[in-house]
């Protein structure tokens, strides 16, 4: 079996003590592959140098809207150069964030918007981070347009849901869907076509239940994998099989 794990910040200091033990936890978890996203320009060296040390670890570049404070108007002309220079699998981690208080709306607004713009320039997959502000996200795609992409940590409604497939959009499923208090979630996904789901961890974050509380890493994907399967009512190959080929396709991944 062959997972991607399509959202994990393996270059977080978190894991700086065992890195290459936890890359070995996850290919024992059959995670054969990981798209890392960046979350500020400082740390863009340290992700590409994390990634370039290993096989199946896929960079991907750009400013996450809950690092703001340390945006400056000159890093997304200079996320263009990394964008030139490095050939990513996406743009992102980008987004909105209506959850953290203290987060300028505006000032999100015009950092997203650039970033969008510059993956529809450079035919890039984006990756989302939607946080009570999933209606101003799809307001966001569909004004730039011409966008394909992936909202991770998926929280929205059903009918939200089925606004961002026709837009070309698929939703990051992850540890949330493991806590049975995700009733809203945990209905999406038993039901939802299969090609719009992509498995994250979002490690370090976002522990599963059966890690409550503790650090998350990518091996964890295989719970996130079983909850899945389990609420569909299929075989977990068929799960890993497709949504495997949906990251493949999605970020052009090899397979
Ligand atoms: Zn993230």
């Amino acid at each position: 079996m062959e997972l991607v794990d399509s959202h994990c910040h393996l270059d977080a200091p978190e894991f700086d003590r065992d890195r290459a033990a936890v890359l070995d936890r996850a290919r024992a978890a059959g995670v054969r592959q990981q798209v890392v996203p960046a979350v500020e320009a400082a740390e863009w060296p340290k992700l590409r140098e994390v990634c370039r040390a290993a096989d199946g670890l896929h960079p991907a570049y750009g400013l996450h809207p809950m690092y703001l404070a340390a945006h400056r108007p000159g890093h997304l002309e200079d996320l263009r150069g990394w964008i030139e220079r490095e050939r990513p699998v996406a743009v992102g981690e980008c987004g909105l964030d209506y959850y953290v208080e203290g987060l300028d709306h505006a000032a999100q607004q015009a950092c997203f918007d650039a970033q969008l713009r510059l993956a529809r320039e450079f035919g890039l997959p984006v990756i989302v981070h939607a946080r009570r502000a999933v209606d101003a996200v799809i307001a966001s795609l569909r004004r730039v347009g011409g966008l394909r992409g992936v909202v991770h940590s998926w929280s929205g409604s059903e009918e939200q849901a089925g606004q961002l497939w026709k837009l070309g959009f698929l939703l990051g499923i992850g540890g949330p869907i493991t806590y049975e208090r995700a009733r809203r979630l945990r209905r999406l996904v038993a039901t939802m076509p299969l090609e719009y789901l992509l498995l994250e961890t979002d490690a370090p974050d976002q522990p599963d239940a059966g890690i409550r509380g503790q650090r998350n890493e990518p091996a964890r994907l295989a719970a996130v994998l079983d909850a899945v399967a389990a609420l569909r009512r299929q075989p977990r190959e068929d799960i890993a099989r497709a949504t495997t080929a949906n990251a493949a396709r999605l970020f052009g991944l090899p397979l």
